[in-house]
Formats: C-alpha cells, structure tokens, sequence
C-alpha cells in the first residue's frame, strides 16, 4: 500500500542507495504529538512489505533518494526535535544544521499551530540572514470532526512566515509524498535563483 502511493508517478519515483550532490538536511520540528515521527516513518518506508529503499542512519534519521521533476535529489530527515534524552542542545543543533524545515502542527490542536509560530520566529533568528525552505505542515488532516485550525488560517499563517503550506494526514497517507517533493523544490528554487 505505502509503496504504491509513494511511487504514485511513476515506478522509478523512488531510487535507492544513491547519493549524490544534491543531498539536503531537512529537519522536522514541531510540538510533541503532531505527527512528526509518523511522517518521518512514511519517508522511511517503514511501512513497505518487503525491502525498503531507505536507509536509516541513526535512530531517528533517515535517508532516501527521490526523483522530483526529473531530477534526483537525496533527502537526510531529521526527527530528533523531541529527543529529551539528549537534552536541549539537540533544540539549538536542529535550529542550525537544516538545510531545510518542516514546521509540523496539528490542525486538531490549536496550541501546536501557535507553538509553529513561535518555531518559526526562532527559526529566523537562530538564521538571520540566511533564506531558508519552509513548509508549515497542518498534520492530521483526516481528522475533520475535531478540527481546531481551518485551512485558511494555515494558509494566512504561511503568507505571514513567507513559506510554503500544505496539509498532509500521515494516517491515511495523504499528501505527504507531495510534502518531500515540495521541499526538494524549496531548495531548488533557492539554489536556481542563486545560480543566476
Ligand atoms: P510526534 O510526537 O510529533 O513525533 O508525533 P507522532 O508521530 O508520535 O504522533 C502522535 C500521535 O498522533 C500518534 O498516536 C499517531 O498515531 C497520531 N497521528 C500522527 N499523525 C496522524 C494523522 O495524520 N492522523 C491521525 N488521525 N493521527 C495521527
Ligand atoms: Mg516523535
């Protein structure tokens, strides 16, 4: 099931074990029990029946090719934002090794959405002058009966923080191939506008 709506677009969507120079960090944060490490599991594929394409170098990091618009590009995920053992050095080091960033909410839980907020202000600050890719991610998606945040305020908020916003469900697995792809084309656009 997971290996059929990953590799929706086409069957060589997913390539594994490759690595290349178009290798970006991307770290999740956002507040506990928004869905963060659920996402991260569909990247890993921890879901697929038999062989997965994904390489898991720690506990909570993984790797995987993708290929976005004809191009290949290999994504390191970061889940570590909620690893406590490890204590609040782990905040700061995420804060400035990403390359790129999911700002996870859920849109049943109003304070997660504020806590995003807050994330991205520190976000700016931890990397003044820097122009990094954002989405703010409104998890949760298929639990419509017990929305608290509505699709327009997550948008608003995104135009706000100047990024991009999707809403996925790691549940029903909606929307969160699109999620990975749509960082992969935060950073190229960035790169791209660079390059001119
Ligand atoms: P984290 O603390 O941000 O890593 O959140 P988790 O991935 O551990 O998820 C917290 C809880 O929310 C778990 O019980 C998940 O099963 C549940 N959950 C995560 N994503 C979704 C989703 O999209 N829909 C629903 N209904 N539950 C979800
Ligand atoms: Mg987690």
């Amino acid at each position: 099931y997971f290996r059929r709506s990953w590799s929706s677009e086409s069957s060589d969507s997913v390539i594994s074990s490759e690595s290349g120079s178009n290798c970006y960090r991307v770290v999740l944060i956002g507040e506990h029990s928004v869905g963060k490490s659920s996402l991260a599991n569909i990247f890993a594929g921890v879901h697929d029946s038999i062989d997965s394409d994904c390489e898991v170098l720690g506990e909570d990091t993984y790797e995987r090719t993708l290929m976005v618009d004809g191009e290949s590009a290999t994504i390191i995920l970061l889940d570590m934002w909620d690893n406590k053992r490890e204590g609040e050095w782990i905040r700061d080091h995420c804060m400035q090794v990403g390359d790129a960033y999911l700002i996870v909410y859920s849109i049943t839980d109003r304070a997660s959405f504020e806590k995003a907020s807050e994330l991205r202000i520190q976000l700016r600050r931890a990397r003044q002058k820097e122009d990094i890719p954002i989405i703010l991610v409104g998890n949760k998606s298929d639990l419509v009966r017990c929305r608290e945040v509505s699709v327009a305020e997550g948008r608003a908020c995104a135009v706000v923080f100047d990024c991009k916003f999707i809403e996925t469900s790691a549940a029903v697995q909606h929307n969160v191939k699109e999620l990975f792809e749509g960082i992969v084309r935060q950073v190229r656009l960035r790169r791209d506008s660079k390059e001119k």
